[in-house]
């Protein structure tokens, strides 16, 4: 363990210790990573476990220094506590500090993806995929062992087929639109120890939660949801879903909101002449970042790292009949848009949400209709609306600016959405009337 030097503060209860800690089996190891203790304070146990002997406890707002991190029944970190007789290690679970909201979160994010509660659950979607083509029993628990890059790539091949089609066409434009490479990341991860299956989410378009809500929430957007949204708790680390740079961008009608934009970088191959990397003409919007405390890991013009937390997510912030502002605080969640940023004949700019799902690459498209299925709420409605059964890719995107209301549309056999709606064949007919993207 290398030495790590500690940050000037004055605060009377910071306790930095930094003897030679012994990692062990499984842990993941931390660097310079530094944490505040929540108001209440945390016990500090000798084992990383709700079970483990209590050492005593450190209050609200002590620093520590943590040297490694497993993910268990919570979210322990390895620190260093000398007043214990024996060794100095020592371990506090890592939800009663800061850790979560901070920049030492980036060192485990990758990680997450190959802890036991997410590897169980990649590893049971490739088993029910093999299932599905007719593999024998050892095949399945041949790929009942993978891990790392092997499963990334396992779950690729095996999830690619399974795109529609039309997505695939969309992705054709690639060269025509800008478009980044597709996103292998979730934009959140379930603040652990939450596991992987509680993730929950509502889709885009006419979703359930649009279905039940148009009339209260949705008059000016036609009743569709222009996002994702990811139901998760206060907290929770965001993450960038690919290389590229913090821009301003209004998408919230709320001015109070808080929110961040990324916009991801073209592909490595596409350089500008003095070798820089060129932004793609892609937005990704995080919305509803307002939180307790509001994190502030990046600002506007920042260069970030696909995998980096670049904040928390939060609460939405509504506006009373009165003018004033409220926290929605128990409706917590990430609300996600993707913009085409194209200045093409027809500017779909940040009128023009799109279908976010669709810029993710197949092995996650697999994994969220896995969380779909599995969830008590699922994130379209398999009726009660005149569409029929709606999936993912119902709709590509749809234009705030037509403001009658689409459920009140009759659908026709020509024209299954009002003018304003793509589904995704309407929405590639759109894009190829572009301007192509100049690189
Ligand atoms: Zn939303």
């Amino acid at each position: 363990m290398e030495t790590l030097v500690p940050e000037p503060t004055p605060e009377p209860a910071e306790r930095l210790f930094f003897q030679k800690l012994t990692l062990p089996p499984g842990a993941i190891p931390l660097s310079g990573a530094l944490v505040t203790v929540r108001p209440s304070g945390v016990n500090v146990r000798v084992e990383p476990s709700l079970l483990a002997e209590k050492l005593g406890k450190a209050e609200g707002n002590t620093r520590l220094a943590a040297a490694g991190l497993i993910f268990s029944d919570h979210t322990w970190l390895l620190v260093s506590w000398p007043d214990s007789a024996a060794s100095p290690d020592a371990w506090i679970a890592g939800e009663y500090t800061d850790f979560s909201r901070s920049r030492a979160y980036s060192q485990v994010s990758d990680e997450w993806y190959e802890t036991e509660a997410v590897l169980n659950f990649r590893r049971s979607l490739v088993r029910d995929l093999l299932r599905v083509r007719g593999a024998d029993g050892a095949r399945i628990a041949q790929a009942e062992r993978l891990s790392g890059a092997e499963l990334t790539a396992f779950e690729d091949s095996l999830t690619r087929p399974t795109i529609p089609p039309a997505v695939a066409r969309f992705w054709q434009m690639r060269e025509h639109l800008g478009l980044p490479d597709l996103f292998d990341l979730l934009p959140v991860h379930t603040a652990p120890p939450a596991e992987i299956e509680t993730l929950e989410f509502s889709g885009f378009g006419p979703n359930n939660f649009a279905l039940e809500n148009w009339p209260v929430y949705y008059e000016g957007t036609r009743g569709l949801h222009n996002g994702v949204d990811y139901m998760v708790p206060e907290g929770s680390p965001l993450i960038a879903v690919a290389d590229g740079q913090i821009v301003p961008f209004r998408f919230l009608a709320n001015a109070a909101e808080r929110s961040l934009a990324l916009r991801p970088y073209l592909p490595e191959q596409y350089r500008a002449a003095d070798g820089s990397r060129l932004l793609s003409n892609v937005i990704v919007a995080y919305g509803h970042l307002t939180g307790d405390p509001t994190s502030q890991l990046v600002k506007v013009g920042d260069d970030v790292r696909a995998g980096q937390i670049i904040g928390t997510s939060g609460w939405p912030v509504y506006i009373r009949e009165d003018g004033g502002t409220e926290i929605q605080s128990n409706n917590a969640h990430l609300h996600l848009e993707v913009h085409l940023v194209t200045d093409g004949t027809r500017n779909l700019g940040s009128r023009t949400p799109l279908n976010p799902l669709l810029f993710w690459s197949p092995r996650w498209i697999a994994i969220q209709a896995r969380l779909a299925a599995r969830s008590g709420h699922a994130p379209y409605p398999a009726s009660g609306q005149p569409w029929g059964r709606l999936g993912f890719f119902s709709l590509g995107g749809f234009s705030y600016e037509p403001s009658s209301i689409v459920w009140n549309y009759e659908p026709t056999r020509e024209a299954l959405w009002p003018p304003g709606v793509y589904d995704l064949d309407g929405l590639i007919a759109l894009a190829q009337t572009f301007a192509p993207y100049e690189a």
